[in-house]
């Protein structure tokens, strides 16, 4: 340990507080022997340069993004950075959470590419607002690049952030990337916004034609990232959370599975659909890419592509689906929301097998087929009349790709009360979707032990189906009268 602190390893300065500097980015005269106190470092790094800083939020990847190639261009160095959100983190059930292990877990590897370049990310764990606090008095910036994020709660943050940067003389460039088409550039043409599908997907299509699918080369500029060495990624017990595995997906999608989706992305039991939606989710794959391949091999495929950013676009219009119905006549729903049947729900014992299985998936992996969610969605809102923000939950705490606008699109959808719903008459059989879907119960034995497929069903079809029509139908008849 040298004089005020600071330790010289492998050729870097260790500052007291954690931020270690090459020897290259100090001059010959300012050596070692003439750092004394940490302050002194600060004003140094101050007066020699100045930097801007990539804020890595849900684009974990160094290639094609946005916001960081035009900080890799600004001129200045890059202080990669990314900050672990007390606000969320603090509000995770779970202390064994498969997502915080895949962000650490990415996140780490991308540290690694980065101190083979002589740079690394800058963690932070705190409030969002302290972080930066932190960075404004550690480091001279001119500015912070980081890509668009459309949920409420992370436009709330993002609006504070630039405030607090604007009232410091710092720029805040928040650019897209997290999709083709933003909240308002497909619009209806009066200029309002689609609340059903096909004719936005219509709309869509058209503006893709018209549009470039640019790419946002990074690797020509690697040597923009600034040459400091931070501490590692603190461990996963450090913020609070114990190591845990979750299945790992490929981050490209398959072709020849893309050249036989349209035939085969229903049957659970084949794992024929892509499972980027972890990556979408996090940005460790980057949606161009994903629109480029669609269009090249299935239609179908960009159907998929474009729910996600309709529901994206009626979560921007209508936050309060957050909470409520998109449509209000179904707050008047009379819910049963008996326990002991939400119980039976999460713990796959309701009886019916296809259920069964997808709720032992997503217990097990994080992750269910799309065709066994909207089967178990379903079956909890109309057989079991569990108010579907009681199963949103359940999933938002155990889905690996969890989204909110994607997640609360499709609750709504399967309950009836969302824009675009399925009718609420329609009560899927959940032994129909069997029979059809998994013929030969190859999906449902892989999760299912034998004795489960002689347990007693929890509510019996046909009754329940009745009484769904009848609840449902006496809620929206009460709205209307
Ligand atoms: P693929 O079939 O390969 O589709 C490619 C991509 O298209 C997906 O990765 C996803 O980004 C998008 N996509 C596909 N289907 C939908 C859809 N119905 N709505 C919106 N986007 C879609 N998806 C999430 O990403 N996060 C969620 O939290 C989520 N919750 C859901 C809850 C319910 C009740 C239901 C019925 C669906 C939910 N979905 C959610 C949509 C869908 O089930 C998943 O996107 C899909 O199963 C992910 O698997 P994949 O990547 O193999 O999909």
């Amino acid at each position: 340990m040298s004089k005020a602190g600071y330790r010289l390893i492998s050729g870097f300065f260790y500052s007291p507080y954690g931020a270690k500097v090459p020897r290259r980015t100090l001059s010959t005269s300012k050596r070692i022997a003439d750092l004394v106190t940490a302050h002194q470092l600060e004003q140094q790094l101050k007066s020699s340069e100045e930097y801007v800083v990539h804020w890595f939020r849900r684009d974990l990847r160094l290639n094609d993004n946005h916001a960081l190639s035009l900080a890799l261009r600004s001129g200045k160095k890059v202080i990669p950075l990314f900050i672990f959100d007390r606000e969320i983190l603090d509000n995770l059930e779970d202390t064994s959470d498969k997502r915080v292990q895949f962000i650490h877990d990415t996140l780490q590897s991308l540290d690694g590419a980065l101190r083979e370049q002589g740079s690394s990310i800058l963690f932070l764990h705190g409030q969002v607002g302290d972080c930066f606090v932190d960075i404004l008095r550690r480091f001279p910036i001119s500015a912070v690049y980081c890509n668009k994020d459309y949920e409420p709660a992370a436009r709330a943050r993002d609006s504070q952030v630039e405030e607090l940067l604007r009232h410091h003389g710092v720029a805040f460039h928040s650019l897209k990337d997290q999709v083709l088409f933003e909240e308002n550039e497909v619009l209806k043409d009066d200029g309002t916004a689609y609340t059903v599908f096909t004719p936005y997907s219509r709309k869509w299509k058209a503006a893709l034609a018209d549009a470039k699918l640019q790419h946002f080369e990074t690797s020509t500029h690697l040597n923009a990232f600034a040459p400091i060495l931070h501490p590692k990624i603190p461990g996963m017990q450090q913020l609070g959370f114990m190591k845990c595995d979750y299945p790992h997906y490929p981050t490209q999608p398959s072709i020849s599975l893309l050249k036989r989706y349209e035939e085969t992305r229903n049957l659970p039991a084949l794992d024929a659909t892509t499972h980027l939606s972890v990556h979408l989710r996090f940005g460790t794959i980057s949606i161009r890419e994903c629109v480029r391949v669609a269009r090249a091999n299935s239609e179908t495929w960009l159907n998929e592509l474009i729910w996600r950013e309709f529901f994206m676009m009626i979560l921007y219009h209508h936050p309060r689906v957050v909470t409520d119905c998109f449509k209000p006549q179904y707050e008047a729903i009379a819910w049963r929301n008996d326990e002991q049947d939400f119980h039976s729900w999460c713990e796959g014992k309701t009886g019916y097998p296809m259920v069964d299985a997808g709720m032992r998936e997503l217990k097990a992996t994080g992750f269910m087929h799309n065709r066994v969610r909207m089967v178990v969605a379903s079956f909890l809102c109309k057989h079991l009349l569990i108010d579907w923000r009681r199963g949103e939950a359940y999933f938002a705490r155990l889905l690996l790709d969890y989204e909110l606008s994607s997640n609360n699109g499709n609750w709504q959808w399967s309950a009836g009360c969302g824009c675009d719903a399925a009718p609420y008459f329609r009560v899927f059989n959940p032994m129909e979707q069997q029979r059809k879907f998994d013929p030969d119960l190859e999906y449902c034995k892989r999760w299912l032990d034998a004795d489960d497929f002689y347990r007693s069903p929890i509510v019996d079809h046909a009754m329940a189906r009745q009484r769904a029509l009848t609840v449902y139908g006496a809620a929206l008849k009460s709205m209307t009268a």
